[in-house]
């Protein structure tokens, strides 16, 4: 895999796509400064070397040019972040931009406007992106959250950057992390599947059965199994549709010798709110009028032993309502029993949009060996698709 210790960028400008998409509050002031803190170490790299950067991002969906969504918002983050002064232009190709690369010296960074103030960017416009390309001498891509996306700057303009184009450090890691659990993987290898619906993680389910040794499917998504395997669910969420292709699944992971592990008994509730009433439940047992919620004692016990023989984990969604104090213990626990097993050796990459929420807001994000960056990319790796961005680099 090519990354940015590849080269040495003495002299020399680095066009990097970084996702700086960062959430802002209403005074524009950055509320996580995650990812700009994950596209650092790209940056000081080329700024030891001797180089400067170009760094473009895209920020939220304007719908053209609006100064809600100005990168301009950012530049104190990002200067602060990184130590560095960081340069602005409020546009992100054209003549004013040419020039103020070209008067970029070394050990500068340049800011560019917001991607998305062009729709040629989403359209993965050729012209667009060859604009872009004259910015740059050597092109780097650092943004996993958008590598999935074939967008001008995530891929389009990595033809124009033949044997001068590389992964940034944040995205050769994502790489290598999700390599690390479905192909170099330790066994016995564990996947956890959680959150709230089968259906947006069937393909993923598909994909890593010939990968895994367990498989835990927790929170809402379970009930669509429990209901297909003749369980009573009461109120739980359930997709009924898809109760077919849950006893499939289960049938395929018979075949290939994957152990599926569904919980035994719930937190259930006579409401969906934190001030329900609540009851454990046999998971076959939940009456009308009550919902599973989260994973009860039991079930917390058999992941825990599943999670503590791993040597590699997966875990992406969460096994209960988290966001609610009253449902958030199955998660907390899974968190602990992951952060256990990491500390005695084993690789745990956590991944996709609720579980990396819930690992941060629960303290686990420095327990455990990687979290991911990007949501939707991480889960189309995990369908086992080649992303746009990654394949641009290595064609
Ligand atoms: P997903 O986006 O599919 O990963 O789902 C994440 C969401 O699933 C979170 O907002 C959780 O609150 C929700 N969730 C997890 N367990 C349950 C459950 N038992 N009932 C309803 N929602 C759940």
């Amino acid at each position: 895999m090519i990354t940015v210790n590849d080269f040495d960028f003495e002299n020399k400008k680095a066009l990097i796509r970084v996702d700086f998409n960062v959430p802002l509050d209403t005074e524009f002031n950055v509320t996580d400064t995650t990812r700009i803190e994950a596209a650092t170490p790209t940056i000081l790299k080329v700024l030891e070397d001797g180089g400067s950067c170009i760094l473009m991002s895209h920020l939220g969906r304007p719908k053209g040019v609006s100064s809600e969504f100005s990168l301009s918002h950012i530049i104190d983050s990002v200067s602060e972040i990184i130590w560095v002064q960081v340069k602005f232009i409020n546009d992100c190709i054209g003549e004013k931009v040419e020039e103020a690369v070209a008067n970029l010296e070394a050990g500068e960074i340049l800011l560019l406007e917001n991607l998305r103030f062009y729709d040629e960017e989403k359209k993965g416009d050729v012209t667009f992106a060859q604009q872009l390309s004259k910015l740059g001498d050597i092109y780097v891509n650092d943004a996993f959250g958008t590598a999935h996306r074939a967008h001008a700057s995530t891929t389009i303009v990595a033809q124009f950057f033949e044997g001068n184009k590389c992964f940034g450090k944040l995205l050769a890691k994502e790489i290598e992390s999700i390599k690390k659990v479905l192909s170099d993987s330790e066994k016995p290898v564990t996947a956890i599947l959680g959150g709230s619906k089968v259906s947006s993680k069937i393909t993923v389910i598909e994909n890593i059965l010939d990968k895994v040794d367990h498989l835990i499917v927790g929170g809402g998504m379970s009930f669509t199994f429990v209901k297909a395997l003749g369980g009573k669910i009461g109120n739980s969420i359930c997709e009924d549709d898809k109760q077919e292709m849950a006893l499939n699944i289960l049938k395929e992971a018979k075949e290939k010798g994957v152990k599926i592990h569904l919980p035994v008994d719930v937190i259930a509730a006579d409401d969906f709110s934190n001030d329900a009433n609540i009851k454990v439940l046999d998971i076959n047992e939940i009456p009308d009028g009550w919902q599973g919620l989260d994973a009860g004692p039991k079930s917390r016990e058999i992941f825990n032993e599943v999670v503590m023989q791993s040597k590699t984990i997966l875990w992406n969604g969460p096994l209960g309502v988290f966001e609610m104090e009253s449902f958030a213990g199955g998660t907390i626990a899974l968190g602990d029993s992951i952060s256990e097993s990491t500390k005695k050796g084993c690789f745990s990459l956590v991944g996709g949009g609720d579980s990396v929420a819930a690992v941060k807001q629960f303290g686990f994000a420095d327990k455990v060996s990687y979290v991911s960056t990007g949501g939707g990319a991480m889960l189309e790796m995990l369908e086992g698709k080649t992303l746009p961005g990654i394949e641009a680099i290595l064609k």
